[in-house]
């Protein structure tokens, strides 16, 4: 049975040229980048290749790039960081972020901060007005993500940033999911710090980078020997860091042409789901990335349709949380006002450039026979 992994927006895999530029890195495991002997400085320079690739996906000067274990780790900085400079104030944040901006920010209420919740509208698209009005000379940081990764909804932030920088409070947002699969310029952004993870655009896991604006100097979460010049101690995985480099190289030259291959697969696929009886499509109205479709069958709850998938070889995911085996409606669709009935059947589909037509046709095909068989079992 062929088999189709749907799933990029959860992890993609390693593209063959990332894993080509890893392998010398992963057999020369002698050396650390920090010696100044050859084996050192192999692994070094490799690295400031790497951070340059990543600067200039985003366009960034490399010295803004400081690389990190990935997207929790790079938020993680971002909110103890906030704990450093400031002893309290508010934080505002978009409710539909990803857990690994929404939990280090509760904490901080632990430590004298107030997290207050921007309001989103139903297409999960904070409210630029209500936002406005919430920044106060008390207002430390802004979070909100560029991209959300279970309905693929793009923020306001560009907008979002130029009014932070009118009360100068620092604006950061969560680019992992969108950085690599459209177009993402920090600087036109004009947001001061901004997280990115490589897994989830062609290079290896374990591996992403903070970007921070030269202005800012943000304190360091991991201390110890003061690597990369002291933001972020500990040895370099250089391979990992050498893989995310190449994956960013990679997605700045195709980015275009994978970005219109994605677009054309979601747009057959929601195309699909619309001819299907009481199918709901999340976040449609707003402008979404190209790869992502989120939606619900009526009468289907995401893990029989995730099995019944599975069982005929498509990989997708449910955007709900399940952490103890009991299923909880994902609160970014809570957010957005969606019932929890209909949000405890949302199931993701998530394409890469990897992905063909004849895929998601297949899916379009499995999806069509399980509502009918669901019809007849209702009817019987
Ligand atoms: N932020 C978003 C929007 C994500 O989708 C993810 C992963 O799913 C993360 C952060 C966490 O990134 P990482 O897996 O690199 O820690």
């Amino acid at each position: 049975m062929a088999y189709s992994y749907l799933d990029h927006n959860a992890g993609t895999g390693l593209s063959e040229s990332v894993l080509e530029a890893m392998m010398p890195y992963l057999r020369q495991q002698q050396g650390n980048p920090s010696s100044s002997h050859r084996f050192g400085r192999f692994g070094k320079s490799a690295m400031e290749t790497a951070r340059q690739q990543v600067a200039d996906l985003v366009n960034v000067d490399p010295r803004q790039v400081i690389f990190t274990s990935g997207g929790t780790e790079s938020n993680n900085q971002v909110f103890s960081g906030l704990r450093e400079r400031f002893r309290d104030g508010e934080i505002l944040v978009n409710p539909t972020e990803h857990p690994a901006v929404l939990e280090p920010a509760y904490r901080l209420q632990t430590h004298g901060f107030t997290v207050l919740k921007l309001p989103v509208n139903d297409q999960g698209v904070v409210a630029v007005e209500a936002a406005q009005a919430m920044m106060n000379d008390r207002t430390r940081l802004v979070s909100v993500m560029l991209a959300n990764n279970e309905t693929g909804s793009l923020q306001p932030v560009e907008t979002l940033a130029a009014l932070c920088n009118q009360w100068q409070i620092p604006m950061h947002t969560d680019a992992v999911q969108a950085v690599g699969k459209i177009p993402v310029d920090f600087r036109q952004l004009g947001v001061k710090l901004m997280s990115l993870s490589a897994h989830k655009m062609g290079g290896p896991k374990g591996v992403g980078a903070l970007i921070v604006n030269r202005s800012l100097v943000w304190p360091a979460l991991i201390l110890g020997g003061g690597q990369q010049d002291d933001h972020r101690s500990g040895t370099e995985n250089v391979a990992a860091i050498v893989g995310f480099g190449a994956a960013a190289e990679h997605a700045r030259q195709t980015l275009e042409q994978s970005a219109r291959h994605c677009r054309q697969l979601r747009d057959a696929l929601e195309a699909s789901l619309k001819a299907l009886p009481g199918a709901t499509i999340f976040a449609e109205q707003a402008e979404r990335l190209p790869n992502t479709v989120f939606f619900a069958l009526q009468g289907y709850d995401s893990d029989s349709l995730l099995m019944a998938l599975d069982r005929q070889g498509f990989s997708v995911s449910s955007g709900s949380a399940c952490g103890t085996g009991r299923q909880t409606p994902s609160h970014v669709l809570k957010a957005m006002g969606v019932d929890d009935l209909t949000a405890l059947g949302a199931v993701r589909v998530s394409v890469s450039a990897d992905n063909t037509l004849d895929e998601i046709e297949r899916l379009a095909d499995a999806l069509a026979r399980e509502v009918n068989r669901f019809s007849h079992i209702m009817n019987r």
